[in-house]
């Protein structure tokens, strides 16, 4: 009851506020944040026109509420069949986990378009639609993201979600909010600050809010071969990881990454953007997405300011397209792919797929999944000894599987088990 009476207050003083700010700000709001930064109730209402445009191309999922406001987070994915949830590759693009680096939604938008309304018009785009599912999340912390409106870009110009981190019931910007860039459990006790009040708060534990959660559960039940989480600003890729224990997959990482930036133009006009290597000492969702689960994440940093300005949005965002269309292609270039199941039952076995001399003991390696036993891993052109492990079956043993450049390899696993059941 007296948690109910609380919320109740909680509620009537947010909504006083946000009347107060909202009168405060009209004729300023033009102004001061650029019209092409929507407001959050405009993305999500064009996220809901294209389901009703293309119904068979997209699918909305909430896949969380936000931590103090509980605004919806939505997750939409672009796919041919797009209800089903179909055995292909997957990949995801999230904006805005920091509040006033909008332009992440931007970029996620501007492709959810080019899939859908290219759809049917270009074999390229046919292809990735056809043969990938392609998952947003453009707004990932939505109150922060709301906030940064009400203020109409003034102080305090906030980063983090809107967590109560006193418990009073009200908000204060000196005391309030959890970086959710921060929250990530892969090292979090090393990274971000311990001090509520920080722009880098990490909580008071991983995954403490509700946005990093709802990541986390994506994540973990899709399966994602890429990622790619948007943030502005520095013209940069960042990779996992420059400042810890070899990341096994680094080469790679790397020639990804390189390769990614040279498609993406700076804005003056002269080179791409730098490729640099992330902190995995920060609970940053890039390194816990490779750490914990072995997808190839990367945070894009663009542009040169927190808000481009509004002339600069579409070149930054077209540049950007570019760099994800990179992605659409490597997916399906070099590297293993395949899947595992029981020999006699043909049902799918969830195994670790293990290349010898590329694991190692801070960082999981790639599974196949639950639901079609597929896997997923993509590797340098080379010659590789692959180990597929489940655990009550024999492992498996794949030795001089040779990749080359353009090619993924295809294994089909068939398990047996060592108690010798065959059903
Ligand atoms: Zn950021």
């Amino acid at each position: 009851m007296m948690l109910l009476n609380r919320l109740n207050l909680f509620f009537v003083g947010m909504c006083l506020a946000t009347t107060l700010a909202t009168a405060q700000i009209t004729e300023h709001s033009q102004t001061n944040i650029p019209p092409s930064y929507l407001p959050l109730e405009e993305i999500y209402s064009q996220v809901f026109k294209y389901k009703a445009k293309y119904p068979e191309l997209v699918h909305i999922e909430e896949i969380g509420i936000s931590t103090t406001r509980k605004l919806p987070i939505y997750a939409v994915k672009i796919s041919d069949n797009a209800a089903d949830s179909e055995d292909e590759p997957k990949i995801l693009f999230m904006g805005i986990h920091h509040a006033r680096e909008p332009i992440g939604a931007n970029i996620c938008m501007a492709l959810v378009n080019e899939l859908c309304s290219k759809y049917n018009k270009s074999e390229r785009i046919n292809n990735w639609v056809n043969s990938l599912e392609v998952w947003f999340v453009p707004v990932v912390n939505p109150e922060g993201y709301s906030f940064i409106f009400e203020k109409n870009l003034s102080f305090p110009w906030w980063r983090k979600n809107l967590r109560d981190n006193d418990g009073d019931g009200k908000f204060d910007p000196l005391i309030d909010g959890v970086d959710l860039n921060r929250n990530y459990d892969f090292n979090w006790a090393e990274g971000g600050e311990g001090i509520s009040g920080s722009w880098f708060f990490r909580g008071t534990k991983p995954f403490s809010e509700n946005e990093t959660r709802a990541i986390q559960k994506l994540a973990i039940r899709e399966n994602f071969v890429i990622g790619i989480s948007y943030h502005s600003y520095g013209e940069s890729i960042l990779f996992p990881w420059g400042n810890y224990n070899r990341a096994p997959d680094i080469d790679l990482i790397v020639n990804i990454a390189s390769r990614m930036a040279l498609q993406i133009e700076r804005e003056s006009g002269f080179g791409s953007y730098s490729i640099l290597p992330l902190n995995a000492r920060a609970g940053q969702s890039s390194v816990w997405m490779y750490g914990a689960l072995g997808i190839l994440d990367y945070i894009v940093e663009v542009g040169t300011e927190y808000f481009p300005a509004e002339k600069k949005i579409s070149s930054i965002v077209n540049q950007n397209i570019q760099g994800a269309y990179y992605l659409f292609d490597r997916i399906f270039s070099s590297g293993i792919n395949g899947h595992a199941f029981d020999l006699y039952s043909k049902k799918p076995v969830v195994a670790d797929i293990l290349v010898r001399g590329y694991t190692a003991s801070y960082v999981r390696p790639r599974r196949s999944d639950s639901r079609f036993g597929t896997f997923q891993k993509l590797l340098l052109p080379g010659k590789y000894a692959i180990e597929i492990v489940a655990e009550g079956y024999y492992p498996q043993l794949f030795e001089d599987i040779e990749v080359r450049e353009g090619e993924s390899v295809y294994l089909r696993v068939a398990l047996v088990r060592k108690d010798g059941y065959t059903n």
